[in-house]
């Protein structure tokens, strides 16, 4: 039994519990418990028991990207051409958001803030401020922000209907109580002042649903309940602009007026479905890996394409990890370090020897990806793919 985050309904049974008491956390690392996802069959929202000591997590622990100040997670690669995400957010918010000059921006949650530091480079005249629950990003944040306009655990009380903007990239779907983080929000936004979110959407990125440190997985309508309870209006949920996110704006109201929200049960009928669909996927997809590998047990040896969150799953799935010699990944940033204790490596850069490849990419664009890499071309590798 559990309460749902954003509607306050009672939940009564998981529509998923991960089989093995081995959970993979949203930075792949491996988490000794079990993963359990409640579906609320009222404003269609997804979510995820929260992991123990969240706080002490945030604050210590969860360390994204902190290796260098350029490190980035590759977006997309169109034509050769890598796009990173830090560049794709920024093109976006200018694309989806007119800023006034010296528009006063909060980045809520931000950790290095890359985002905001990249959209001062193309507008010098925004005034950035930064908000986390951990100090172990200010030598990041003392390069292009004031001291005295970022702050750590605590708001500042002058910040109050203060901003313009607040921002924030990746963080809604982390917290226990998404409803507080909004109210939050609308408390720091001027009456008018745009609320500007990306989070992942579990829809069109499967992999979510099993990320046991993503608390919540929304869908249109938790996030419309969401934002209209805490006074927000003009909500714009766009699924189109960053693949496997949804962009969110929404106006902060200037009106105190209660509005009664009023839920489409249609919709959360089709998300039902759609989140039962999911919760099958992944109580077979270790089945799945088990008989592949089982069948290429005779094979010189293997590696796995991608070293991001699909990656850590299948070789946690394994029977034997020490056919695994590497992970492939493209992203220059990830090349050279470890994961699991194995090498990743660019794709022209693997041995000769390996001969089985498991594809661990987002299973709607994986063989699309795979047929991208020219240097691939004429190897005839035994695939797997989720
Ligand atoms: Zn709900």
């Amino acid at each position: 039994m559990t309460k749902c985050n954003v509607c306050q309904n009672s939940i009564k049974q998981p529509v998923y519990v991960s089989t093995g008491n081995i959970s993979i956390t949203s930075l792949c690392q491996i988490y000794p418990e079990k993963t359990e996802v409640f579906f609320c069959e009222n404003c269609g929202h997804l979510q995820t028991t929260e992991i123990t000591n969240l706080e002490e997590y945030y604050d210590t622990i969860y360390k994204i990207l902190i290796d260098s100040e350029e490190e980035d997670q590759l977006y997309k690669v169109i034509e050769g051409q890598k796009i990173f995400r830090i560049d794709h957010q920024v093109k976006v918010l200018l694309d989806k958001v007119s800023l006034p000059q010296h528009a006063k921006i909060l980045d809520y949650g931000c950790a290095k803030s890359a985002t905001l530091k990249k959209l001062g480079q193309t507008r010098p005249d925004i005034i950035p401020h930064l908000f986390d629950v951990s100090e172990m990003y200010i030598p990041f944040w003392a390069n292009f922000v004031k001291p005295e306009n970022w702050a750590t655990y605590t708001i500042k009380p002058h910040w109050y209907g203060y901003f313009d903007l607040v921002t924030s990239f990746f963080a809604l779907e982390h917290v226990a109580n998404p409803k507080e983080m909004l109210k939050n929000i609308s408390q720091l936004l001027k009456p008018g002042g745009l609320c500007y979110f990306v989070i992942p959407n579990v829809y069109t990125n499967p992999a979510d649903f099993v990320v046991v440190d993503h608390v919540n997985h929304f869908s249109e309508t938790s996030l419309k309940f969401l934002l209209k309870e805490e006074g927000f209006d003009s909500i714009d949920i766009d699924a189109e602009s960053h693949a496997g996110a949804f962009v969110v704006v929404a106006r902060h109201s200037d009106s105190d007026e209660q509005k009664s929200v009023l839920l489409d049960k249609q919709k959360v009928n089709l998300f039902q479905k759609k989140v039962n669909k999911m919760a099958v996927y992944w109580q077979n997809i270790a089945e799945k890996i088990l008989v592949f590998e089982e069948q290429h047990t005779k094979n010189s040896a293997s590696a796995i394409y991608g070293s991001g969150f699909y990656g850590t799953f299948i070789a946690s799935c394994l029977k034997d990890i020490g056919k695994i010699e590497c992970f492939i990944d493209r992203n220059p940033y990830l090349q050279g370090k470890l994961l699991l204790d194995k090498p990743i490596v660019d794709p022209q850069q693997i041995s000769k020897n390996i001969d089985t490849i498991y594809v661990a990419l987002n299973p709607a664009t994986a063989v699309k990806s795979i047929e991208q890499i020219e240097f691939w071309k004429d190897c005839n590798f035994n695939y797997f793919y989720l």
